[in-house]
């Protein structure tokens, strides 16, 4: 099966030897580091496919590397999922606007896990396919460009992760329209991907954060999900 490179940074030992058994079990390679320090040194040597990151690290803790492997130009398109504990659900939110792709809360399944790697590494921005993702959309202040993966509001540019990016997308492709949750979930992630409503509540609230004034285009539909207004 697939021998992608997984790096998982996690200083708990029990656990780190656990995702490694299952990961191993499952036909990927897998590289390993306890801290937040040799986690971003490996990243950018090991070039890995996707980034397992604990956020709670003695050191650099996992927002700082998330942070710095989005800035690091080796390793700013690699996948990242954010590992979190009980109790860190606000940190979910913040490594998300860092650019982390998805999240998976402790104590995990080791399916749960699996699936959710392949779901990323399924989505992975294919820079050869990017050019081909449909016509630039203008609408009210927006302009957003599908093959460019770049957004401007009211003239200003903005960064979006990959998933708000996708949400944004769909919903301004069809002003007017309500997408539910669960639309919204198979237009960023491709269909049998387990993820909960919360999650894109979430990425909801980020986006509207980052495009500012524009991100009252995005409008609530009690009880049903989302549209962008017309
Ligand atoms: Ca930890």
């Amino acid at each position: 099966m697939s021998k992608e490179k997984i790096l998982v940074i996690e200083d708990e030992e029990d656990i780190l030897a656990l995702i490694h058994f299952n990961l191993v079990k499952e036909g990927f390679r897998v590289e390993c580091a306890t801290t937040g320090e040799d986690g971003f040194k490996k990243a950018k040597d090991l070039r890995p496919s996707l980034i397992l990151l604990d956020l709670m690290l003695p050191g650099m803790d996992g927002l700082d590397v998330c942070k710095r492997l989005r800035m690091a130009p080796e390793t700013k398109d690699c996948p990242v999922i954010i590992l979190t504990a009980k109790g860190e659900e606000h940190d979910i939110v913040k490594g998300l606007e860092l650019g982390a792709d998805d999240y998976v809360p402790k104590p995990f399944s080791s399916q749960v896990l699996i699936a959710r790697i392949r779901a990323v590494l399924r989505r992975r921005v294919n820079p050869e396919t990017r050019q081909e993702q449909g016509q630039p959309i203008q609408i009210h202040e927006l302009y957003i460009h599908p093959g460019r993966n770049k957004v401007e509001a009211a003239g200003e540019s903005v960064e979006l992760t990959y998933s708000e990016f996708k949400i944004l997308t769909l919903l301004a492709s069809r002003p007017g329209w309500v997408f539910n949750r669960s639309q919204i979930v198979d237009a960023v992630h491709g269909e049998g991907y387990a993820v909960t409503d919360r999650a894109v509540d979430v990425q909801i609230v980020g986006l509207r954060k980052k495009l500012g004034a524009c991100g009252n285009y995005i409008e609530t539909v009690r009880g049903v999900g989302y549209r962008f207004k017309e």
